[in-house]
């Protein structure tokens, strides 16, 4: 027992820190802004990272594949996994249900190793009351005109639809307080390194 004679303020030790948990990370922000991209990104650069997979019930995208992107369920399944517990946060996006696994997430973090999860802005909020712990981080667009021309894309879409996801998009943009702290997504690189420091893995 290391200087027990002499109070350790005397002898300029600090308080000892909080024991470190290990960190979940949740990346959020309005829906267009590419957070998917740059979780693929910090993929493909760290491929060890782990990211949790959610269950939906949305049908899977040419090349998407039932265990890596999504565990793409029906209806039932779903409504299954909720009722049994088995979700830490779904919610309802653009007409179909997203949730994160709960037991993969939690087994994770209690063998030490930080956790990422990308989920919508409903999810964000619903881990912040069930995980008061978790570190929340926001991806915000460069600027409202760069969001609007992501989320106009190609001009395929309809002045109506357009009009509505802009009218959403302006909701979401005020969420930002809410969150720990925000990222500009002004290159993929960046935010994905970012992300990295702040999980601790470089
Ligand atoms: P997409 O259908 O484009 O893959 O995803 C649509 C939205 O659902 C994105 O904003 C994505 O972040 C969100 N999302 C994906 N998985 C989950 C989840 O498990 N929970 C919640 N709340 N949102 C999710």
């Amino acid at each position: 027992s290391r200087g027990a004679t002499r109070p350790l303020a005397s002898q300029g030790v600090a308080p000892t820190p909080p024991v470190r948990r290990p960190r979940l990370t949740v990346l959020s922000g309005p829906s267009g802004v590419g957070k998917s991209t740059v979780v693929a990104h910090l993929r493909t650069v760290h491929p060890e990272v782990w990211l949790s997979v959610s269950a939906t019930t949305r049908k899977p995208r040419p090349g998407e594949q039932h265990g890596v992107q999504y565990f793409f369920v029906d209806d039932d399944e779903f409504d299954k996994l909720v009722a049994n517990g088995e979700l830490l946060e779904w919610a309802e996006f653009a007409g179909n249900r997203y949730g994160t696994p709960r037991r993969a997430v939690l087994d994770k973090l209690s063998a030490g190793e930080p956790v990422l999860l990308e989920i919508d802005l409903q999810g964000a909020r619903l881990v912040r009351e069930s995980m008061p712990d978790a570190h929340l981080v926001f991806l915000a667009p460069p600027s409202w005109d760069e969001l609007v021309r992501r989320l106009t894309g190609r001009g395929t879409e309809s002045p109506e639809v357009i009009e509505r996801r802009l009218a959403a998009a302006r909701i979401e943009l005020a969420a930002e307080s809410e969150f720990d702290q925000t990222l500009v997504n002004t290159s993929v690189e960046d935010v994905a390194r970012e992300l990295l420091a702040l999980m601790e893995i470089v």
